[in-house]
């Protein structure tokens, strides 16, 4: 275990599966105490994960929102600051697609997706502005995608939101840029986790051939830019997007 998030307080979105739990284990291997968001992932499940999480050493607990609603979200970062005394990292993770081109697309699933993808990272971000500005320290990181930089079939929900998220990491970076908070995103391409698997097998794997590294991402490769970006000492970069594609895109 390394120490470089020692007595840093981390608050991950999404966190019980696919990348975020890639996330919070990594920032919890370096000494983060991880709120661990969730949803609709069974109650059981979150539990047995939180186990593992426990029996790696790791500092967690499970707090179960709907991190698309704004009453929830800041009910839930109530109770993390009550329960860890405050929140240095936030890492907006949760987000879902529901594809569709736009003359198939109902308004419900533009407006779900735009819900959970984008105004959660409006929620949680809003719901802690402040309480990072009183202590002059944080650190802001949303995931984006690939989608968000070049666009993708079928998508244009999810690459709007994925897209805005990139324009409210800037705006937010010059907000906060002299007062000790970073604000940046990582915008990974293609990640074996839940998301993906959905996608019909003859569409995924036309984008892996075209992908340079040949393959998809790990979750733990894209966590790796988050514990990156987390990091007290990367202090100098603030309104950027980290790309982890396999050079799909640049
Ligand atoms: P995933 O395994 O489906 O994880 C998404 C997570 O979001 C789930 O843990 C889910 O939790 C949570 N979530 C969904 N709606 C929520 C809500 N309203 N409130 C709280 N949590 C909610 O997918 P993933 O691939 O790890 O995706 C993680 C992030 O990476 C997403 O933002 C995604 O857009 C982005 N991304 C993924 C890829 C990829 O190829 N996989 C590529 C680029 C970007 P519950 O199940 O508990 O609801």
């Amino acid at each position: 275990m390394g120490e470089s998030l020692k007595d840093r307080v981390a608050l991950v979105t999404g966190a019980v599966g696919g990348i975020g739990q890639a996330i919070s284990m990594v920032l919890a291997q370096e000494g983060a105490s991880v709120g661990l968001n969730y949803l609709v992932e069974p109650d059981e499940y979150a539990q047995e994960f939180l186990k593992e999480f426990t029996e790696h050493g790791y500092n967690g607990r499970l707090y179960k929102a709907d991190v698309s609603r704004y009453q929830d979200t800041t009910h839930m970062i109530e109770k993390v600051i009550k329960d860890f005394g405050k929140v240095d990292i936030l890492v907006n993770n949760a987000g879902i697609t529901m594809d569709k081109t736009l003359k198939k697309m109902a308004v419900e699933q533009w407006e779900k997706v735009i819900a959970v993808d984008l105004s959660s990272v409006f929620n949680c971000s809003k719901a802690l502005i402040e309480h990072m500005l009183d202590r002059s320290y944080g650190r802001i990181i949303s995931i984006s995608s690939v989608v968000g930089q070049k666009g993708n079939y079928g998508q244009t929900n999810y690459a709007a939101a994925k897209a805005a998220i990139i324009g409210f990491t800037k705006s937010l970076a010059l907000e906060t840029a002299k007062k000790g908070i970073t604000v940046n995103a990582v915008a990974p391409g293609f990640v074996r986790t839940a998301m993906t698997e959905q996608m019909p097998k003859d569409v995924l794997q036309k984008i892996v051939d075209s992908v340079p590294v040949g393959r998809m991402a790990e979750p733990w490769e894209v966590a790796r830019a988050v514990l990156f970006l987390a990091d007290e000492k990367s202090s100098y970069m603030t309104g950027q997007v980290l790309s982890v594609n396999g050079g799909l895109y640049m």
